[in-house]
């Protein structure tokens, strides 16, 4: 099946470009909006990305949950709808044991703020300084600083750089940008992805060895200054990032990788990974520790857990790997590993180089690898 949208122009003009808010807006504003009939929709889908942002109570049981709470669906006529905790208990409700919406509603708070610190650094000529925008999200500039990487995936001055460039960007190409697929996301689906994030390195599920037969693939794409990065991902996690000069031709090459898949494009979660990928990109710095969903050998596994343990900033020899997983002569099939790495970036095979410190090769291009390298080195010194 063909990818939705591939031949549309890019990616880049996607339906909520344009609709996101204007530095300034009260995010409450967009989730007031929403109508009690599409609320209830969300509760039946567990959407996870209104949590925080209303509640909904059921008369029978006399509880009150965050929108993705995990227990039996409640009919719709026994359900009522709360702007928050608050207002849920004062119309005689109790928390519900299992989804624990007063604890969501403190992580919303955090999301919030960082959300708002967002809009005072894309909307800010000059980078605010750290300790201002800790002071205006009510938090010490240690724990900001924390929290912002935890629900962005990347730092304040990342993010500010990213931004940066995003000005200087947009108009030129129309595209979806580093901050926009990042507001576009929904912080609080993105907080938790965040947090939740853990590495997976194990065998593929059924779906992606029969080519995709049944499985569902996300993906976000975005121009970066090493081209177009294409990240996608099964509801599993991460399962291909790659780079190319033309998006067309990369979604060619998830298409052909997963021929049975429905592809279709995700500016929500997917697209906040996108931007946290892009943004450490641009920036040198290390890679969100977002959750993978690959295929491989036991052996491939154990080599790219070693290569995601490189930092940003060093590299090792494939003799070095090889050591790094116990089989110092497997040389070889290190290199073999890297090259069949499907997740540029976040398995950073970039970072393996020859032992006399030749570029050693690199599928997305040797150039990038090159690039990906000095930019990282950059940051760390
Ligand atoms: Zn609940």
């Amino acid at each position: 099946m063909k990818a939705q949208e591939a031949g549309s122009g890019g990616l880049a003009q996607g339906p909520s470009s344009g609709a996101w808010n204007e530095p300034g807006d009260d995010v409450m504003l967009i989730d007031t909006a929403m109508q009690d009939d599409a609320r209830y929709q969300a509760l039946l889908a567990r959407d996870a990305s209104q949590d925080g942002r209303w509640f909904y109570s059921v008369r029978t049981t006399g509880v009150y949950c965050r929108p993705s709470c995990a227990s039996r669906p409640p009919r719709r006529e026994n359900v009522a709808f709360h702007a928050s905790t608050a207002e849920a208990e004062a119309a005689g409700f109790r928390p519900c044991k299992r989804c624990r919406p007063t604890e969501i509603s403190a992580e919303a708070h955090r999301v919030a703020a960082i959300r708002r610190a967002c809009d005072l650094i894309a909307a800010a000529e000059e980078v605010p300084k750290l300790e201002a925008l800790a002071d205006a999200a009510h938090m010490s500039p240690y724990h900001f600083h924390r929290t912002f990487r935890r629900v962005v995936g990347t730092t304040p001055a990342a993010f500010a750089r990213a931004a940066r460039l995003e000005r200087l960007t947009r108009g030129l190409e129309g595209a979806a940008s580093v901050t926009e697929a990042i507001y576009a996301a929904g912080y609080g689906s993105g907080a938790r992805a965040y947090a939740d994030a853990k590495a997976k390195l194990g065998a593929a599920p059924a779906a992606l060895m029969a080519g995709g037969q049944g499985l569902a693939l996300r993906y976000a794409a975005a121009r970066t200054k090493l081209g177009w990065l294409l990240v996608a991902a099964t509801d599993r996690g991460v399962a291909s990032v790659s780079f190319g000069d033309a998006l067309p031709a990369l979604l060619a090459g998830i298409e052909g990788r997963f021929p049975k898949a429905r592809i279709t494009r995700d500016e929500g979660v997917l697209g906040s990974w996108l931007g946290a990928i892009v943004a450490a990109v641009e920036a040198g710095s290390a890679f969100p520790d977002l959750p993978l969903d690959i295929a491989g050998t036991a052996f491939q596994a154990e080599v790219w857990a070693a290569l995601r343990r490189i930092p940003a900033g060093q590299t090792r020899s494939y003799a070095e790997v090889a050591a790094a997983t116990g089989k110092p002569t497997a040389v070889r099939a290190v290199a073999g590993a890297c090259a069949a790495n499907e997740i540029a970036l976040l398995i950073p095979c970039h970072r393996v180089v020859r032992a006399d410190g030749a570029s050693g090769g690199y599928r997305w291009g040797e150039e990038r690898k090159r690039k990906l390298l000095a930019a990282e080195r950059a940051a760390a010194s």
